[in-house]
């Protein structure tokens, strides 16, 4: 055990103590019924470093519904695939409407503002669907493999839920096919959808599978997903995109690139250092985890290590 061991699983220890008093603050993601059964009392934190170490503390080995983190590694597999392919599909700017909103699309003719709101995920989606004829398995088969788990798989009753209750991903993903912003057919780019928030990931494999990013493309295997300027632009997304309408509170607070879904996980990256990912099921109002942006600022305050 080295004394670098030794301060990483005291840090986690200390974070998961401060945050014990905001587990279970908020209100557990309630609009379908498998996410509305998640018990609120978790909070699982894991911090992979750029050499392969893993920490965790707490409920790090439970899986939750990935949901909007997966956003992430569809527009990482889209670009690495093809960097330009987003061009004039979908834009890069932070969004100041809810992140199901069809409001902005009709403004800007089926163009979604950016890739992490449904609409932008939507397009990604159908994309890599385009390029790989299974975005849902693309996804998949690359997060088994960052984190060296093939026993991680779509929660069929979630995706289930997802496709019952989809009306409003329905709507925006046929007002963009409208302005010919979706190649595929929308129910089969709406499943993929559905299929890749739907799968369940544990922290530890949630921070290995982000690992690529503090890596600037680099894989778990060495080999490269995306070039550095990729990886940067990922990053920067997520900076400014990645956390619903609360990205002004997280530069603030947190200072790291991170994605939030509304299972109650949010991933982060230290770019050259570590990914991290933190859960914890009840939400502010925003739609992040109360309890994981509580243990982010503390992280990024003990350490030092924000992006600023
Ligand atoms: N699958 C969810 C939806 O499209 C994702 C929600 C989220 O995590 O933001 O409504």
């Amino acid at each position: 055990v080295s004394v670098d061991d030794l301060a990483y699983d005291a840090l986690l220890e200390w974070i998961a103590d401060e945050v014990a008093p905001y587990v279970g603050d908020g209100r557990v993601a309630d609009y379908i019924p498998a996410l509305a059964e998640v018990p609120p009392e978790r909070f699982g934190m894991a911090l992979a470093t750029v050499d392969g170490r893993l920490y965790g503390v707490g409920d790090y080995r439970e899986r939750f519904s990935l949901q909007s983190i997966s956003k992430v590694y569809s527009l990482a597999l889209v670009m690495a695939r093809d960097a330009g392919v987003l061009r004039g599909r979908v834009g890069v700017e932070p969004s100041g409407n809810a992140f199901n909103s069809l409001i902005q699309l009709e403004y800007e003719r089926g163009i979604p503002r950016n890739p992490f709101i449904n609409a932008g995920a939507l397009v990604v989606t159908d994309l890599l669907h385009s390029l790989t004829g299974d975005a849902a398995g693309a996804v998949l088969d690359f997060l088994r493999a960052e984190a060296d788990d093939h026993t991680i798989t779509i929660d069929g009753a979630v995706a289930a839920s997802e496709a019952e209750h989809g009306d409003l991903n329905l709507a925006l993903a046929h007002f963009m096919a409208a302005y010919g912003n979706i190649e595929n057919p929308v129910d089969l780019a709406a499943d993929h959808y559905f299929r890749h928030c739907s799968i369940a990931m544990s922290c530890a494999e949630a921070a290995l599978a982000t690992l690529f990013l503090a890596r600037h493309g680099v894989r778990a295997d060495g080999s490269r997903l995306l070039p550095v300027l990729g990886a940067k632009r990922v990053n920067a997304l997520m900076m400014t995109c990645g956390a619903y309408d609360a990205a002004g509170e997280f530069a603030f607070r947190v200072g790291l690139p991170v994605k939030s879904g509304v299972g109650g996980g949010i991933v982060a990256v230290v770019p050259g250092r570590a990914s991290l990912c933190v859960w914890s099921p009840a939400l502010d109002r925003h739609g992040n985890s109360v309890a994981g942006v509580e243990a982010l600022d503390r992280f990024t305050t003990a350490t030092g290590w924000s992006v600023f």
